[in-house]
């Protein structure tokens, strides 16, 4: 189940595509022998994960969380995560998917590794342009200055093309507090995978959505303890997770996460010290 009705709003999970990364990085200090039970690793130790973004249609907005990695990737990085030669089109993905990718006017990117906003803008003779050019791009501002500074663990996460463009033409704009986008529509920071990641909710009638971002990158990251080896604070998105778990359980929300590759939507539930995901 790719689409579902929450209270007004319409949610559909559009994965970008599917990649495949080191299992290892993945799952940080969890050793093998778990994680393998969860995954299975192709010969280089890589597990099969999705690009995954969401569309909430609320009747005035069609708000797109996340764009993929979009086609500025070179031939050694897309070998690497066996991904197809040419990128796929974003947006023909949407047509696809029964959304007409015009009528997107909003899209939030909760950080910017480029498998999050890489689809923002496509090239066009070597000139990044606006994939969306109606909508209005969001993303943290400690993020975009996060990006520019090239620390050396992260830079290889960070190409400019994908969002310099658009805060230069003002179509994207640098976020300094958690806010509501657009009604019922919140962004929040919710740091640990880097210091300014967005998680997103959508609430409607009494339901919320929440969109984790990487803070939870597929639903076997629901264990407090599974943080990916590439967070840069592993305490702090222990910590963070446990709070948005232990609300989304509590509000019995419908979650969505950045890379399972078949997981759309699941609730959560405590279970002991830890939580589990459970279909809705
Ligand atoms: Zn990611």
């Amino acid at each position: 189940m790719s689409r579902v009705t929450l209270g007004d709003f319409d949610i559909t999970l559009v994965r970008a595509d599917f990649y495949w990364w080191d299992g290892g990085a993945f799952f940080g200090v969890v050793p093998k022998t778990l994680w393998v039970k969860r995954f299975e690793p192709d010969p280089l130790n890589r597990i099969r994960l999705g690009f995954n973004c969401y569309v909430i249609r609320t009747g005035d907005h069609s708000i797109l969380i996340e764009t993929g990695a979009g086609d500025k990737l070179d031939r050694r990085a897309r070998v690497r995560m066996r991904l197809p030669e040419a990128a796929p089109d974003l947006r023909e993905i949407l047509a696809g998917a029964g959304i007409d990718p015009d009528t997107i006017d909003i899209v939030i990117n909760t950080h910017l590794h480029f498998d999050h906003c890489g689809g923002n803008t496509s090239l066009s003779n070597g000139a990044a342009k606006p994939a969306f050019p109606r909508a209005r791009y969001y993303t943290r501002r400690g993020e975009w200055e996060h990006a520019h500074t090239r620390h050396i663990r992260d830079a290889v996460s960070y190409i400019d093309a994908n969002y310099d463009p658009l805060v230069e033409s003002g179509q994207m704009q640098l976020l300094d507090d958690d806010c509501e986008i657009a009604p019922g529509i919140a962004v929040k920071r919710a740091p640990g995978h880097n210091r300014d990641m967005l998680a997103v909710t959508a609430s409607s009638a009494g339901r919320t959505f929440c969109f984790f971002s990487d803070l939870i990158p597929t639903a076997a990251h629901v264990t407090p303890s599974w943080v990916a080896a590439f967070d840069l604070f592993p305490l702090q998105a222990i910590d963070t997770k446990i709070r948005w778990l232990e609300e989304a359980a509590r509000g019995n929300w419908l979650c969505g996460f950045a890379h399972d590759p078949e997981v759309a939507f699941a609730r959560i539930e405590r279970a002991g010290q830890g939580f589990v995901t459970k279909t809705p």
